[in-house]
């Protein structure tokens, strides 16, 4: 049986840190302050914009969520998005993604001023990710490390794979244990044979979203197993990988739910803060 990777666990450890370092923050005068922009009602968004809500109120960050109609035009979206970067009261901006069919994510995402970006996924800030350069990480990627670390599974010099290629997700989870000093291969759609790649893993990282993708026969024993899909099935939710199968081959494995989705959450967090903090050192 793997060991859990318990994002339960994880995530509420980091929230209780997270919590004392807002206080600090407040003690200096900074209350630091995340605005959720939802446009549209998309129930799984929904879900996402009501837990990022909790997690606020958790560790004491000021949230505003602003909803907004399916309707909005590109340059409604856009013009709130500019009164948010110039707001003092909001340190970290985020737009619910995705966005309804007719707006433009990538031209919503390039108005928010790359030091406002809670969500990491500004081209500033990707690129000071690709150049190795400090900058706001993207939230799901910086989990799985953070999971991986507090879990103590050895990245050095340990191959990692890595099953997806989005902008979001599997990119930057690349990048990231690359900067851990894992050895990285990614795959995708087109990759031929994934179960020949996949089974070469210590880590496997698998943001495909395709349920049950990974099965018990395309891990290697002992691998640690990092399962960032989220799959909805007749109102379920469910993971890339195949638990049942897995288990008992992995070293470690994490659910869903209950896995990395808890960690993406505090992440946002601990990302507001940091953003905060940078408002603070300015100030002082
Ligand atoms: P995308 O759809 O943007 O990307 C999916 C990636 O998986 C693509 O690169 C695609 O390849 C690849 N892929 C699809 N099918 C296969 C396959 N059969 N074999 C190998 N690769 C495949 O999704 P996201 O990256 O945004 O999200 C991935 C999953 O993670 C989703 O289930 C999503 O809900 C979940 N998610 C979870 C989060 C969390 O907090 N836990 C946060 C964000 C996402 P190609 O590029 O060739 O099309």
């Amino acid at each position: 049986m793997a060991q859990l990777l318990d994002g339960r666990v994880y995530s509420e450890e980091a929230l209780q840190e997270i919590k004392v370092q807002v206080q600090e923050l407040k003690n200096q005068g900074v209350t630091p302050g995340l605005a959720v922009i939802l446009v549209g009602e998309d129930p799984a968004s929904q879900t996402y914009v009501r837990n990022k809500g909790k997690a606020c109120e958790k560790t004491g960050i000021y949230s505003r969520t602003i909803i907004l109609p399916a309707q909005t035009t590109q340059a409604e979206l856009e013009k709130l998005i500019r009164e948010l970067n110039d707001d003092k009261q909001i340190d970290g901006i985020l737009v619910q993604l995705p966005l309804p069919d007719g707006l433009d994510e990538a031209r919503a995402l390039a108005c928010i001023r790359p030091e406002k970006d809670a969500d990491g996924f500004h081209a500033v800030n990707a690129g000071n990710l690709m150049l190795g350069q400090p900058g706001t990480l993207p939230c799901t990627p910086k989990g799985v490390i953070r999971m991986l670390k507090l879990a103590g599974v050895e990245m050095d010099g340990k191959h990692a794979v890595v099953v997806g290629r989005s902008n979001i997700v599997g990119k930057p989870a690349a990048l990231l244990l690359l900067r851990e000093n894992a050895t990285v291969t990614i795959a995708h759609s087109h990759t031929k044979d994934l179960g020949d790649i996949t089974r070469q893993a210590d880590i496997l990282v698998v943001a495909a979203g395709k349920p049950g993708l990974i099965t018990g026969d395309m891990v290697k024993p002992g691998a640690a197993v990092v399962d960032v899909g989220i799959n909805r099935i007749n109102g379920r939710l469910s993971g890339d990988v195949d638990f049942t199968s897995v288990d008992p081959v992995a070293g470690w494995l994490s659910p869903v739910p209950g896995g990395v989705g808890l960690m993406t959450v505090a992440m946002l967090m601990d990302n507001v803060v940091a953003l905060a903090r940078a408002r603070a050192e300015k100030k002082a």
